[in-house]
């Protein structure tokens, strides 16, 4: 299949850790790498946000994918909750270059606004396309309210994309309750997750037992919603413990950032300020070792559409204390590779986090049980061969198909 991807905000070529920059590029990276792996050819349309003599229209990011920089808005860095202005330009682009180059035979948007985009640019060539939301406005309205910096129609706009999209991909069992509710049609839903690189994310080549002080680590956006305040407040029950927070942006900007200012003075003012590290943003190819070396990984948001670093943790055999929310409750499994707690809730964190660190049999145990699953099921080879399986379906003009994990 000729498949192009429409990625508006979220480049597979964009340093990772950032605001705006995070699970959505890595997915649109790795899925269109192995896409093109199985003999497909796919290009990446996401927007320019650099001058064109820093960014050239069209690069290459491995054999098989191009990334084309379409030109729609400033061509700078824009919060991605400002570009729903753009997005009528962004359509405009994608038809001409495909009257230009050729039409695809189908499309997959990332995002809402993707979708937007998408949508417009296929209904005259009647192209089929599909749309993975990543995020669903109505959750995060729902647990962020006025704190929600999305334009005010993003939920209208994406009730009316749910209900007329070929094909919804969604990424966890949650996602697609959600979509229902929504209005999309039960027969257009194929839920696929994401993905983990298994080679690059793997165990240690010998595991370490747990160490005094034990290392807890999270990993993610300096975004209060990721809920990273929950893990600082539990250590004060837990003396023993040091936390890593990693991403955010470049170490040396830390002092800059709202939210790493926050989280430190939370620690301070609660006497764990000494307990906890701010590593900043980590180079993706440096996070496989940053979870080999800790005890237990935290992902304790209060809200999350998927989560990769729950998935990358257990690829690099690590059990994983979690909220009970979104993809969480598909990718860890209380009591075999994880414990799930309710989001929020430092308490019941900290007792899990106490009683796994208690066992170190059983935390190795679950690792290597967190590994075997990631393996099994989420490899991106497997995600993208399901992923093919549904393109093909709505190329053929089925609707959605889904092959069981
Ligand atoms: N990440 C990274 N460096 C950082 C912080 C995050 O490479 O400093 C990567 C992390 O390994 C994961 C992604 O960013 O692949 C975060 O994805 P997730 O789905 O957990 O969260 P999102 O940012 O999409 O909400």
């Amino acid at each position: 299949m000729k498949i192009a991807m429409v990625s508006e905000h979220a480049s597979p070529l964009a340093a990772l850790g950032g605001v705006d920059a995070g699970g959505q590029n890595v997915h649109v990276a790795a899925l269109a790498t192995q896409l093109a792996r199985r003999g497909h050819e796919v290009r990446v349309y996401t927007r320019r946000d650099q001058p064109e003599s820093q960014q050239p229209e069209r690069v290459a990011l491995n054999d098989g994918v191009e990334v084309v920089h379409v030109p729609a808005g400033p061509a700078r860095a824009i919060p991605k909750d400002e570009l729903l202005p753009f997005m009528g330009a962004f359509g405009d682009w994608l038809s001409e270059d495909w009257a230009r180059t050729g039409t695809p035979d189908v499309v997959h948007a990332h995002f809402w606004m993707s979708g937007l985009a998408a949508a417009q640019a296929c209904a005259l060539p009647g192209i089929p396309w599909a749309i993975t939301f990543h995020a669903l406005g109505v959750v995060k309205r729902r647990h962020q309210g006025l704190a929600d910096t999305s334009p005010p129609q993003r939920l209208e706009l994406e009730r009316r994309l749910a209900s007329t999209a070929d094909l919804i991909i969604a990424t966890c069992s949650d996602e697609a309750a959600e979509l229902t509710r929504l209005g999309a049609p039960a027969d257009r839903i194929a839920v696929v997750p994401c993905g983990v690189d298994t080679m690059l994310f793997s165990p240690a080549a010998a595991p370490r037992p747990p160490r005094s002080p034990a290392k807890l680590l999270s990993v993610g956006r300096l975004v209060p919603r990721k809920g990273l305040d929950t893990a600082v407040r539990a250590l004060v029950a837990l003396p023993h413990t040091e936390l890593t927070i990693a991403g955010g942006p470049p170490r040396a900007e830390l002092d800059q950032d709202a939210e790493a200012r926050r989280l430190r003075e939370l620690a301070d003012a609660l006497g764990v300020g000494d307990r906890v590290l701010f590593t900043g943003q980590v180079a993706h190819e440096r996070m496989p070792e940053l979870y080999r070396s800790a005890d237990l990984v935290l992902a304790t948001p209060w809200y999350e559409p998927f989560g990769i670093t729950p998935l990358e943790a257990a690829a690099c055999g690590k059990a994983v204390v979690g909220s009970a929310v979104g993809g969480l409750l598909d990718t860890v499994v209380d009591g075999q590779t994880g414990r799930l707690v309710p989001e929020r809730d430092p308490r019941a964190l900290a007792s899990a986090i106490a009683e796994m660190l208690d066992c170190p049999e059983t935390l190795a145990d679950w690792g290597r049980t967190a590994r075997a699953r990631a393996v099994t099921r989420y490899g991106w080879e497997r995600v993208a061969e399901r992923t093919e399986a549904s393109l093909l379906g709505v190329v053929r003009g089925r609707r959605a198909v889904e092959v069981p994990a």
